[in-house]
């Protein structure tokens, strides 16, 4: 049976259907009790499991239709962004961001609030301007930021719950070249002491520690080609070529030691063509309001002796506030602190729920396509539009073609 991308997943659906036009999977939809959209799989959590038909959309045809007026580009959902990236630079455009691989599909990425990093970067979810889904009848509806409003806010990230989006509408913006470098040993009492200044230091910051000491293993800063080198004072420049994951070989990484590249060759940590992060593993993140970066810092330092035994890398990252209901970047500058396990389900479990208990006086909201155990009403109660996300779920699906596990926890127990 198919497994998500970690294998920590193995899908409980009755089928897989991989629809190769449209009509066929509005066939596939209308005649389901139960469907669910999978796109690339990467996800740990069990957010696009099914007891259904899991509908891959990876083999609908890989429409790429730039509007060079409108600087947007039509896109289908299963196109994976590493694709998207390289056609777009072809062409002379680009996204605004990226997440640390290229390898995940766009309706998916999307769909769970992914996002990279940087100050003044949304999640990937914030280009989007309209979506095509085939909803619970078989039927095709467009939904657009334009026409839809508020409604279109609650639809972006919305872990597949309103149907299955067959193409999205982004936003896109000239072509532009990036350089990446490397730091390395930043202590954590500085990070404390100059958060802003050093998130601030670059387009795109991520900040990683193995949490075997008070300090940041390596900082990489992502800064656009044309802008002035970062002033940096509390780390030094790596004198090699690093993977934030000590021991794993850098090869998988794009480009570092400030040599400018295009963007989708810079933003992603990992190359397409190479397996990304460590490949044996389980991840979580917690996104945690930007005014409560040090404390959930020095709250996780608290932690370190518990942590670090099954942790692989953390990282922090930056994300600019949101619109998008089910964003967990909604309604606030975020900072995601994210944690790259090992791949031991049993180990890592209880301590989901010591960092969850120490994060938890800072308004944490899970990654959804990440692995967590807080309390589903919790969770809700961190998203202030969340009783809109379930009235709109309710009315798009009233039969809950589209809900499953995952969903019937997070919005319903
Ligand atoms: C190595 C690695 C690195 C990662 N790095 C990052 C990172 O830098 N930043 C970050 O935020 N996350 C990161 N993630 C998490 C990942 O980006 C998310 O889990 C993302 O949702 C995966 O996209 P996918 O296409 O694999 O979606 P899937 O896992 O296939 O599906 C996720 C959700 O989207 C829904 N969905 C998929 N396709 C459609 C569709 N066509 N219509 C409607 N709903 C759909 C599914 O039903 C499900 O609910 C990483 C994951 C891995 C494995």
């Amino acid at each position: 049976m198919q497994t998500n991308w970690a294998g920590n997943l193995t899908f409980s659906a009755a089928e897989v259907r991989r629809p190769a036009t449209v009509a066929e999977l509005r066939a596939l939809v209308a005649g389901a009790r139960r469907a669910k959209a999978l796109g690339s799989g990467h996800s740990f959590s069990d957010a696009a499991d099914t007891d259904g038909t899991l509908l891959d959309v990876g083999a609908l045809p890989a429409e790429i239709d730039i509007d060079t007026a409108a600087r947007t580009v039509r896109v289908a959902a299963g196109v994976r962004y590493a694709d998207l990236a390289a056609h777009l630079h072809a062409h002379g455009f680009a996204l605004p961001n990226m997440a640390s691989l290229p390898h995940i599909s766009v309706a998916g990425s999307v769909a769970t609030g992914t996002h990279g990093s940087g100050d003044a970067n949304g999640s990937l979810g914030t280009a989007v301007t309209a979506l095509d889904l085939v909803t619970a009848d078989g039927s095709l509806r467009t939904l657009s930021r334009a026409a839809d409003g508020d409604t279109f806010d609650g639809a972006v990230v919305a872990l597949g719950a309103l149907g299955v989006v067959t193409h999205l509408t982004l936003d896109l913006r000239p072509d532009f070249a990036v350089r990446q470098q490397v730091r390395t040993g930043l202590e954590l009492a500085d990070a404390l002491a100059h958060f802003d200044a050093i998130t601030s230091a670059a387009y795109s910051v991520s900040l990683f520690t193995d949490w075997r000491a008070p300090r940041f293993t390596q900082v990489w800063l992502k800064q656009l080609a044309d802008a002035p080198a970062a002033d940096f004072p509390w780390a030094g420049p790596a004198t090699a070529k690093l993977h934030p994951v000590p021991g794993v070989d850098p090869v998988h990484c794009t480009e570092q030691f400030d040599t400018p590249g295009p963007w989708h060759e810079r933003l992603p940590h990992f190359r397409p063509g190479f397996t990304p992060s460590s490949g044996e593993e389980l991840q979580s993140e917690y996104l945690v309001p930007r005014a409560h970066a040090t404390a959930a810092l020095t709250a996780l330092d608290a932690l370190r002796e518990t942590v670090a035994p099954v942790l692989q890398i953390c990282e922090v990252r930056t994300v600019a506030a949101d619109r998008l209901w089910l964003s967990p970047a909604y309604g606030r500058d975020t900072v995601g602190l994210h944690f790259t396990w090992v791949a031991d389900t049993e180990a890592v479990r209880p301590v989901l729920g010591a960092v969850e208990a120490a994060l938890a006086p800072y308004e944490p909201r899970p990654h959804w396509g990440k692995l967590f155990t807080t309390e589903p009403a919790q969770v809700r109660a961190r998203y202030p539009r969340m009783d809109d996300f379930r009235a709109l779920v309710a009315a798009t699906d009233p039969a809950g073609t589209f809900s499953n596990a995952f969903l019937d926890r997070m919005l319903r127990a």
